[in-house]
Formats: C-alpha cells, structure tokens, sequence
C-alpha cells in the first residue's frame, strides 16, 4: 500500500517521542500489513520513551515502538495462505528463530535469537503494521479492540500464575501495574482461596480490589510480610507472583513464601537482588520460576478463552482511551502511575 501514515516515532537517542508522518511499511511475501485500531502502552514502552539504561543499551532510533495492539488484516504477502484482507487479529511479539535448541523442543518463548516487535523491529504505534503472517493471533468477532490489544501483557499474567498449581491455594501478586492487576484477577478465576495484592499506590490497590484481590496490602502503611503470615495462619503464601522488580519487594516475597511454595518472578529489577538463599529458598525447599513472554501458543489460548469466557474481566483495569496524537498524556499517566491500561487509538 502506497503514501504516509502518522507514526509516534522514537526520534533520537534521548527522552520523549514525536508523532511524524512516515511511509506506510512494505510487505514481504510472508508478512501482513494491518490496520491498527487499538494499541496499548506497555511498560517496555514508557523506558523506550523516557530513556533509561536499558533502551539506550537495546534500541536503536528512529523507528516506530509500540508492540501490544488489535487490527484488520488489509493486505497479504504471496505466500500467505491462513490470512486474509479483513481477518481481525492481534500478534504474539517474540519473533523467534526456528532453529535454536530451544525452538527446535516447542519451546519457543525462550528462543535464544527472539528479537521484539516494536524494541528490535518496527513497532505498532502507528496506522499500520506490517508483521509476519507467523505471529498473527485471531481474535473473536466480537471482542472490543481495546480488550484484543492487552492480550499480549495478558499473556504475561497469565503464564506467571499459571505456571503451577493455584486452585485451592493463597497468591500474592507483589506490585500492581497493569500485569499485576491482571494476574489478580486470574488467580481469582482460576480457584486462589486468598489473592492478597501489594503495593505502594492507593489508585493502584483500589484497581487490584476491582480485579479480584481479596486482601489489598499497602506496603508503606503495613509490613507485607507479617501482614501475609497473620492471613495465611502463620504459614505464609503458597504462591508469590514478582511483578515489582523492586528489590525490596522481592525480598520481602521470599520471606512470606511458604516451606515448599513457588515464586514466580515476571519484573526485570534494574539492579542485582540480594536474597537470603539458604534460610529462603533451600531450606524452604521452594520453586523459583522465571518467567518470559507467553507460551507459543497455549498461554494465548488460555488468555483468550478466559477473556471470552468473561472468567476474567479486564475492563476495570484499562482506565484511559486516547488519540494517538495524545500519546505524551498516556506516558505522562504511565510515569506517574495514575492508570491502569493507556489504549491509543489511531
Ligand atoms: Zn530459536
């Protein structure tokens, strides 16, 4: 497809973005080109956009970022047979390899050459996308676009909490950004006798309530540990989900984990953690998980059927719906942590 689109444009190796006019992208034969009617501001994101360690070691401007959306399919490369103009669909964000010994096992979320859409690639704050046909997620019919945008961080809540066993069990989700919110609510639907949310950010634990949570812990008012042990007997939590990255925070989840539980760790802490190994985790006897993208593709398929299902309503947690044009409000919303979900739309 011929002519320009407006595209937020990380312009310079420095903080901020710019809304340009750019070419709309070309197709190879075995990409897509899609139009973008939902895109939501992740917080991979807002480093992109204000500039930290990280992006400066990982990105390279300019180019367009954004990678969780929903859109229609308007145009098909030559050999792309399972799409077509019109088709509605979402995208997995690992562009992964095929060939490394980890794709070769189906274990293609922790591919050792995944390259990023929107951090590696072109990405999806724009009019158009273009994406291999490879990644494409079909969504229902009539699933909102705002909704069929936060599938992908979605897809991180869920393969955290998921990752073991949750019915019948007590969970804390350790900080309550937008996947925090969202993995409350999860561990709701699927069976946690006690969802207990931690955080710093009254707007934010009010959100968790909303979600699911049954216990909300605001950690500068009460200690989290001792707060989690009075509402576990004494025993401690049975599942910790690590979603702050703050070291902490962190600490603090290996003290409240119960003798033979799980944490599982989704946040990207900045910084080198210090833990008490032997009285936290080994003696415990605990699982210590890492956890990375969505399982290709079962995470996806939980993630959708539990949101057409309605077992998990994600519509208390997407708080903001912008232009595109408004996008310095939506980063300015992230920074300060007075949202839930920004959704722009183009
Ligand atoms: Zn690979």
């Amino acid at each position: 497809m011929n002519g320009n689109m407006k595209a937020i444009v990380k312009h310079h190796r420095g903080p901020g973005a710019q809304l340009q006019e750019v070419p709309i992208p070309e197709i190879s034969e075995d990409e897509v080109l899609i139009k973008v009617k939902a895109t939501s501001i992740c917080g991979t994101d807002v480093h992109i956009y204000n500039w930290d360690e990280w992006s400066a070691s990982r990105v390279h401007p300019p180019y367009v970022f954004g990678h969780e959306f929903s859109g229609e399919v308007v145009e098909v490369g030559e050999i792309v047979s399972n799409y077509q103009p019109g088709d509605y669909v979402s995208a997995e964000t690992h562009l992964i390899c095929g060939h490394c010994p980890q794709c070769l096992v189906g274990q293609y979320h922790i591919c050792e050459n995944t390259k990023i859409i929107g951090v590696d690639t072109q990405g999806c704050f724009a009019e158009y996308v273009a994406l291999p046909a490879s990644n494409l997620w079909r969504n229902p019919a009539d699933m909102p676009s705002d909704i069929a945008s936060i599938q992908e961080p979605m897809g991180n809540a869920v393969h955290t909490v998921l990752n073991g066993e949750v019915a019948g069990m007590s969970v804390a989700v350790i900080g309550c950004g937008p996947i925090g919110l969202m993995a409350a609510g999860v561990a709701k639907a699927a069976g946690a006798s006690q969802v207990l949310a931690i955080d710093l950010n009254p707007y934010r634990l009010e959100l968790a309530k909303e979600m699911g949570a049954t216990t909300i812990i605001h950690a500068g008012e009460q200690d989290p540990v001792d707060e989690a042990r009075r509402l576990t007997n004494g025993h401690g939590v049975d599942v910790i989900c690590e979603m702050s990255g703050h070291p902490v925070a962190m600490d603090q989840g290996f003290k409240m984990v119960t003798n033979g539980g799980r944490v599982s760790i989704l946040s990207l802490p900045t910084q080198p953690v210090t833990l008490d190994v032997t009285n936290d985790i080994v003696f415990k006897g605990i699982t210590v998980q890492g956890i990375t993208g969505r399982k290709m593709y079962e995470t996806w398929q939980q993630v959708s059927r539990l949101l057409h299902s309605g077992q998990v309503n994600v519509e208390p947690m997407i708080t903001h719906h912008l232009s595109l044009a408004e996008f310095e409000k939506g980063f300015q919303l992230m920074n300060e942590g007075k949202c839930g979900k920004v959704v722009l739309h183009p």
